[in-house]
């Protein structure tokens, strides 16, 4: 498949970053080729076209796709954002995190109760992101339908974690 090959040989792997062992995927080259960033959009909106009300995009990569999906959709697109940043009203949903805890946050009453919702990150791992914005999403009453990632890092267990929701998964490279 073309568009895997070019995001493979674009996404650049930095060994050691931002903590020794780790090796982080760097996609900012992708937004150097805004032919392949379009060819990802058209992936990412055809797998949830005319099965989602709304795009709950992940602070802050999640938001340099979920935003152009949503957009190719005619859907909203709401911000989960980091703690601390969003005004009031808001909704929080604290998770763990290797060392610590964190929470995510979000606008009260920008998704609707009964909305089906797509929750879209760049990159999935172990799922502790995207499991804490799907539970965020359920308090408010919406229903998790769909998750996209361009990657996910099948090893670390991020794709079992998502199962309790029973919602389609995609991603673009594994
Ligand atoms: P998880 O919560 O699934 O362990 O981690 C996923 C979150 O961490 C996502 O929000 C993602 O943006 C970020 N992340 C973790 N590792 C990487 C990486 O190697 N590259 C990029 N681009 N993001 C990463």
């Amino acid at each position: 498949h073309q568009l895997i090959q070019e995001l493979e040989d674009t996404i650049q792997n930095i060994p050691d970053f931002p903590k020794p062992g780790i090796q982080f995927k760097d996609i900012t080259p992708i937004f150097l080729k805004p032919d392949l960033y379009k060819d990802v959009i058209k992936d990412l909106a055809e797998f949830s076209r005319g099965k989602i009300d709304a795009v709950c995009g992940i602070e802050s990569r999640g938001y340099l796709f979920g935003i152009a999906i949503a957009v190719a959709l005619d859907v909203p697109f709401v911000l989960i954002r980091k703690k601390g940043k969003l005004p009031p009203p808001f909704v929080g949903q604290k998770y763990d995190l290797e060392y610590g805890s964190a929470e995510i946050e979000m606008r009260t009453g920008q998704i609707k109760s009964g909305q089906r919702i797509l929750i879209h990150d760049d990159l999935l791992a172990t799922g502790g992101t995207t499991e804490a914005a799907a539970l965020l999403v359920q308090k408010q009453g919406a229903r998790i339908s769909q998750f996209s990632f361009l990657i996910a890092l099948e090893e670390l267990g991020g794709k079992e974690r998502l199962k309790q929701f029973e919602a389609e998964v995609h991603q673009i490279l594994t």
